[in-house]
């Protein structure tokens, strides 16, 4: 039986900030996370017949984020502006363009006259139900589920309003050459080289407690003992019950928090990853491309750009869609291979010759993800006041979903809560 100050259950960026805060403050600390690998949805893979690095999960800095580019210096790991042009692919043509619908100041004009919070789907039946608007409906709830992966029957309508039409300035995007991978690694080494423990394969399913005191089972007989505990597994972990999975249970229970966790957003995500021969999009015009966004059945696109590389990435969010997300990673991958196909006008055959490599990966699907990352719903709020609020000076969460403000479902929002949670420790 391993004894600890505190235990940390995940290692991703909230569990591996939080375990390097505490261990920097002389405590000693054990993380458990079940997979075999660190980092949970930064995901940095290599293999297959890639020629460079990709992000299965995490992949931009949305801006300058203070936290994340303050490690990253730290760590001295190199990252990169973004670069190149957005597209719009329509009715078969390719245009140079950010998002745009058609009737979108109708749309905003409406938005910005809403008094009271409700749903995007309320919203959208009650001002734009007519036929006339099917079109532009069916753009703002593809957005919706694009960017923030969100569900239009839940997502909340000021959430949408402050992050499209709240005046934010446009931040540069950057990306982290050799993957977030980088930055897990040199959280997790710098947690061990101070004596505390990063435990792998540790799939945590019973966690026993009273004030001051945590026994963690994993696996089936593996036992940790702790006085604190820090969660740190994804909503979509934390809302399982029973014999799932990556279930944890709790003795005693924690309903409150636990109901708390349902009434926040989780998204759906499937990313693609596909690299080939040649870049074929150079020749339909597309030679500057870092997005593309098109109506087909895997709607947004990017490159690596100003990599220059022939990796496309394809990217489809929100509430599961004609059932795509029960599709096998073979079908979805015959689908990935479609989209692109239909844009530059070409058969699917043609660029199935041309491809290299492929790697599906539906986050759904993951037992320890269960989802894409969070966002706000009607009762984020208060649900939020009940998941920030330690348990008995005991149990603590954190992870992007514990994290208030702009940045909610990024790395940034993780290492930022891991650090509050970490300070509210050490301080109590
Ligand atoms: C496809 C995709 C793309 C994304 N793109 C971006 C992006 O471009 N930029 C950005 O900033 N953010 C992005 N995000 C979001 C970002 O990846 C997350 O917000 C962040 O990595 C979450 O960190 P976390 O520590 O909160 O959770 P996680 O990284 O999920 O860590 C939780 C850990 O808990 C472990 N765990 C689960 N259950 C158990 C159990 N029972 N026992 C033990 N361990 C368990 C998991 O395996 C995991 O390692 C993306 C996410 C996805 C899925």
């Amino acid at each position: 039986m391993d004894q600890a100050d505190t235990i940390i259950i995940g290692a991703g960026a909230a569990g591996l900030i939080t375990a390097y805060e505490l261990t920097k403050a002389g405590q000693k600390v054990i993380v458990l996370e079940a997979r075999n690998r660190i980092g949970g949805r930064c995901f940095t893979f290599s293999g297959d017949e890639f020629i460079t690095p990709v992000e299965l999960g995490a992949e931009f800095i949305h801006g300058e984020l203070p936290l994340t580019l303050k490690l990253l210096k730290e760590a001295q790991i190199k990252y990169e502006a973004v670069s190149g042009e957005s597209f719009q692919s329509k009715n078969g043509e390719i245009v140079k363009s950010e998002f745009f619908t058609e009737n979108w100041d109708a749309f905003e004009k409406a938005l910005l006259e809403v008094q009271e919070d409700q749903s995007l789907e309320t919203f959208l039946q009650q001002h734009f139900h007519e036929e006339k608007f099917a079109g532009l409906r069916k753009s703002i709830q593809q957005f919706a589920a694009g960017y923030d992966t969100a569900d239009p029957a839940r997502v909340s309508l000021f959430s949408l309003r402050d992050e499209w039409l709240g005046g934010h300035k446009e931040e540069t995007q950057f990306r982290i050459p050799g993957g977030y991978i980088q930055l897990m690694d040199y959280l997790a080494k710098q947690v061990q080289d101070l004596g505390s423990e990063v435990h792998l394969e540790k799939m945590v399913r019973q966690v026993n407690w009273q004030p001051n005191s945590v026994e963690v089972i994993a696996n089936q007989h593996a036992s940790f003992t702790g006085k604190k505990l820090v969660l740190t597994v994804p909503l979509g972990v934390l809302t399982l019950s029973g014999n799932e999975t990556g279930a944890i249970t709790f003795d005693p229970d924690l309903p409150k928090q636990r109901k708390a966790a349902t009434e926040m957003g989780f998204g759906a995500i499937i990313k693609i990853l596909m690299e080939f021969a040649d870049p074929f999009w150079k020749k339909q015009g597309l030679n500057n491309m870092q997005f593309l966004f098109s109506e087909e059945k895997i709607p947004t696109w990017w490159t690596q750009n100003p990599q220059q590389n022939n990796v496309l990435t394809g990217w489809l969010g929100g509430k599961p869609q004609d059932g795509m997300q029960h599709l096998s990673d073979e079908e979805l991958l015959q689908e990935a291979l479609i989209s692109p196909a239909h844009i530059v006008n070409a058969d699917a055959s043609f660029i199935e010759q041309k491809l290299v490599a492929a790697k599906v990966y539906n986050w759904t699907a993951d037992p320890f993800a269960r989802g894409s990352y969070s966002y706000a719903t009607l009762q984020t709020a208060s649900a939020l006041k009940i998941l920030k609020t330690p348990v008995a000076q005991t149990i603590y969460f954190a992870g992007e979903a514990l994290f208030e403000g702009e940045q909610l479902g990024t790395v940034e929002a993780a290492l930022v809560s891991g650090l509050e949670v970490a300070k509210t420790i050490i301080g109590a």
